[in-house]
């Protein structure tokens, strides 16, 4: 199977900025000490995953106990796993970039609790022979070790540029923003996470903002 790179190149790119505001979205809750974690077991994944693992010999145990969650907190991260908790999270904006994207962060994942619980009680590198092994058992052989790149998406030419009238603060896109975008820290900083015309992004020309001749606004 080929890995989806393009794919997973172009999702890492829009991962990278916090989400404009717009006047649709509701305003983000203010942050408070303790907030609740936005879990969801997806239980069709967690049965797929179970049903993964059962495959594999000598781990019933792990197939019992895997289970699949979204997790709307991760930010650039495709996924992770948790040995501790023996779940594998995925972010929630893997569901715009259709189901193969989201099978093959599910195996990526799965072969870093498959590996460690392989391994016991002996410590293993994160994705060295035995994730690699773990991935080709789960019919990914030769998967990369990363699926988000953190940040400025390199491998992706942005279309879109756009300057905060407020902060300045300079956004890249590779899609268009919606008419009616602002900024995400203005908004939060001075207008309890509403929407404000005067927060707005201005579309500016792509080459004067890879040229950096932008001066930051004060
Ligand atoms: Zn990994
Ligand atoms: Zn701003």
């Amino acid at each position: 199977m080929k890995f989806p790179q393009q794919l997973l190149l172009r999702l890492t790119a829009l991962l990278e900025d916090p989400p404009p505001c717009n006047p649709a979205t509701p305003p983000a809750k203010p942050v408070r000490s303790c907030k609740p974690r936005l879990h969801g077991i997806d239980a069709p994944l967690t049965a797929q995953a179970r049903e993964l693992v059962q495959e594999l010999r000598g781990l019933q145990d792990l197939a019992q106990k895997v289970r699949v969650v979204w997790n709307s907190r991760l930010q650039t991260t495709a996924g992770t796993a948790s040995a501790r908790t023996w779940e594998v999270e995925i972010n929630p904006r893997l569901k715009d970039h259709g189901p193969a994207v989201i099978q093959r962060i599910l195996r990526h994942e799965l072969a870093h609790l498959v590996s460690v619980h392989r391994a016991g009680r002996r410590r293993i590198t994160a994705h060295g022979p035995e994730w690699r092994q773990a991935c080709t058992d789960l019919g990914i052989p030769g998967e990369p070790r990363c699926h988000s790149l953190p940040l400025k998406g390199r491998q992706v030419r942005a279309k879109f540029a756009y300057r905060c009238q407020h902060c300045g603060r300079l956004l890249k896109r590779v899609r268009p923003l919606g008419r009616r975008s602002a900024c995400f820290d203005c908004c939060q900083k001075h207008n309890h996470g509403r929407y404000d015309d005067r927060y707005r992004y201005l579309r500016i020309p792509l080459d004067v903002l890879e040229e950096g001749r932008i001066q930051q606004a004060p």
